[in-house]
């Protein structure tokens, strides 16, 4: 996303140049014989690399390889590459001497400091450029987190070189807020969030596996253990492994977040004026009409919505023409895997895409783009991020559940449904209308949702929902100075006035119920999985 701040800096010369520092001696050291991953191409240009390899491996790109025992004092030493089999005396040593002549040492990659879980695994493309048969190709090896300690590791295979140097520069800058969770991160594959029960199906994961292992069952990241080559990109970036709104909000919009609606410069009420699109649209039809904008203007060349199919079964879609935007037009009260739409978008070669979805799913649109670790590049053609308000969400087995049993109507004969003033409702396709009160049907919420503290889509450039306003009309935040941007315009096309201070005290106040309410759960699942590490929540209501 060209608006968060990246770095787009192409080398790290050009890194410390920016950041107006000296620049530092780094080691780069690869302990192990294997290697594809190494990052050469971002020290180009910089003469402080002193580069030193296992005798075993191959050269690589543009370092040139010194000798160990001229080994100089560095301000960042890092590590890649496992404890070799073949030499694993001189594995060892070349460690041992890289950590006490580094000022911070760094791991990098899940061979090195994977965990027991995943780590010190050898794939075939791990060791294609090997000059030699290695004996030991996909043995499981040690890691050299056994035999020295890290200051910071990433476990995740292969490196992304973008990630790599905003984890290098963070080093630099001594972010520790970035780098907190890298002191002793986990390191796993998502099984561990499913089996926990943490998941909430956004579609993350499957977006950053970069073997296509994962695929959704019921709403479920499933992965195929044939083709899972056990890098652990799919933990580092789903929501669910680590997460804090506080760096996230100051990495995307240079503020921290405001600590009930997150950070967001006006808020409106509004409504499209769009005849069309106010019968199909949920609220306001505010949603719909720019995404219908966007693709107009051609400020983004797709956007990725969530489309049901037959019997309100749904699944992310790509679309391309307000035409196309209208058939999403609508609430459906069920997960959808939403991540997935932005890869197949990316994959049809889409290069400003649109995003639609609840909170829980543009943290992970965030997330990848603030920690690009594993997706390799779908998080840079992300144009822009809606995010609708969400309070909790159901399983599709659960949402039929409600209708089917308690309002007696099939689902292919539901036309519409929302919450409204504390129930839920159902209209059926012969306009009859059915109503329960919410508090019947939050025990068919996803467990997962118990975890969530965003209300109304925090991370969003612009976030829509219906409380705080009248009826037909859509609550806006706007949030990011894209958001604002293309807001100024768009709001020309619309009906649309500033919020009274009443709408904004509403959503205050469900948003500060969701935050207290989830707050007891998270603080337990926290203080049971070691991995997790969510937002600490000092600072909540
Ligand atoms: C599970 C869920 C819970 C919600 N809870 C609340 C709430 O408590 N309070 C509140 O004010 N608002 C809530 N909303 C948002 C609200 O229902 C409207 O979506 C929002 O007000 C936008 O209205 P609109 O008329 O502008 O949208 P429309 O113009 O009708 O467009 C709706 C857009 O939402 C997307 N969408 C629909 N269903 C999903 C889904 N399941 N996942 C991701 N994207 C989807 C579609 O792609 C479509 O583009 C919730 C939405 C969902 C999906
Ligand atoms: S929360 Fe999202 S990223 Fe995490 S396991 Fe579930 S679907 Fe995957
Ligand atoms: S991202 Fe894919 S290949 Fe990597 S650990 Fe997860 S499922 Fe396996
Ligand atoms: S409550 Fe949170 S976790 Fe659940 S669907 Fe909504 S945004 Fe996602």
């Amino acid at each position: 996303m060209e608006y968060i701040q990246g770095c787009e800096e192409t080398t790290i010369q050009n890194l410390f140049k920016t950041i107006g520092k000296r620049t530092s001696m780094i080691i780069q050291a690869q302990i192990g014989a294997c290697g594809t991953c190494i990052n050469s191409h971002i020290y180009e240009g910089l003469d402080d690399v002193y580069f030193i390899a296992h005798s075993l491996a191959p050269e690589r790109g543009i370092l040139k390889r010194e000798s160990i025992e001229d080994l100089p004092d560095a301000d960042i030493g890092i590590i890649d590459g496992p404890i070799c089999f073949q030499g694993k005396e001189e594995s060892i040593q070349m460690a041992e001497m890289v950590r006490e002549k580094s000022k911070i040492l760094l791991g990098l990659g899940t061979c090195a400091v994977g965990s027991d879980t995943i780590g010190g695994f050898i794939t075939k493309d791990c060791s294609h450029l090997l000059p030699f048969f290695c004996p030991y190709l996909r043995t499981r090896h040690p890691k050299i987190e056994n035999y020295v300690s890290f200051d910071y590791k990433l476990p995740v295979c292969s490196a992304n070189q973008e990630g790599l140097k905003r984890f290098i520069r963070a080093t630099l800058r001594e972010d520790t807020g970035y780098l907190e969770y890298f002191k002793d991160p986990g390191a796993s594959t998502i099984n561990v969030i499913t089996e926990a029960e943490c998941c909430m199906g956004c579609g993350t994961c499957g977006m950053a596996c970069p073997t296509g292992a994962i695929s959704y069952v019921e709403q479920r990241p499933r992965i195929d253990a044939e083709v899972c080559i056990k890098c652990g990109a799919c933990f580092i970036q789903c929501p669910r492994s680590f997460f804090s709104n506080s760096v996230l909000s100051l990495n995307r919009f240079q503020n921290p977040p405001d600590p009930l609606l997150g950070f967001y410069r006006e808020a409106y009420s509004a409504r499209t004026q769009d005849s069309r699109i106010m019968k199909i649209s949920q609220d306001g039809g505010i949603v719909t009409t720019l995404l219908c904008y966007l693709l107009r203007e051609q400020i983004c060349d797709a956007a990725v919505v969530s489309v049901s199919r037959h019997g309100w079964d749904t699944v992310p879609e790509v679309v391309t023409t307000p035409e196309e935007v209208l058939k999403a037009a609508g609430t459906k009260y069920t997960v959808v895997p939403n991540l997935m739409g932005i890869k197949k978008a990316a994959d049809q070669g889409y290069e400003k895409i649109a995003f639609v979805g609840v909170p829980c799913q543009v943290q992970g649109v965030v997330k990848t783009d603030v920690y690009p670790f594993g997706d390799r590049y779908y998080h840079s053609k992300i144009a822009f991020v809606v995010s609708i308000f969400c309070m909790e969400n159901f399983l599709f087995g659960n949402l039929r559940s409600i209708i089917e049993g308690k309002t007696e109507v099939p689902m292919d004969e539901t036309n519409k449904m929302g919450i409204s003033k504390g129930r839920f409702w159902v209209r059926s396709l012969d306009g009859n209308q059915f109503r329960i009160p919410v508090k019947f049907i939050e025990t068919y919420a996803q467990k997962s949702c118990s975890l969530c503290l965003d209300f109304c889509g925090e991370l969003s450039d612009i976030s829509v929902g219906s409380v705080g306003t009248a009826d037909g009309y859509s609550t806006v935040l706007v949030r990011s100075e894209k958001g604002k941007r293309v807001f100024d315009d768009f709001k020309k096309t619309i009906e649309c006035e500033p919020l009274s201070q009443e709408g904004l005290k509403t959503i205050q106040d469900l948003a500060n119920l969701k935050k207290g309410k989830n707050t007891r759960a998270t603080r337990e699942t926290l203080t049971k999985k070691r991995w997790l590490m969510l937002e600490t929540l000092s600072d909540l209501v």
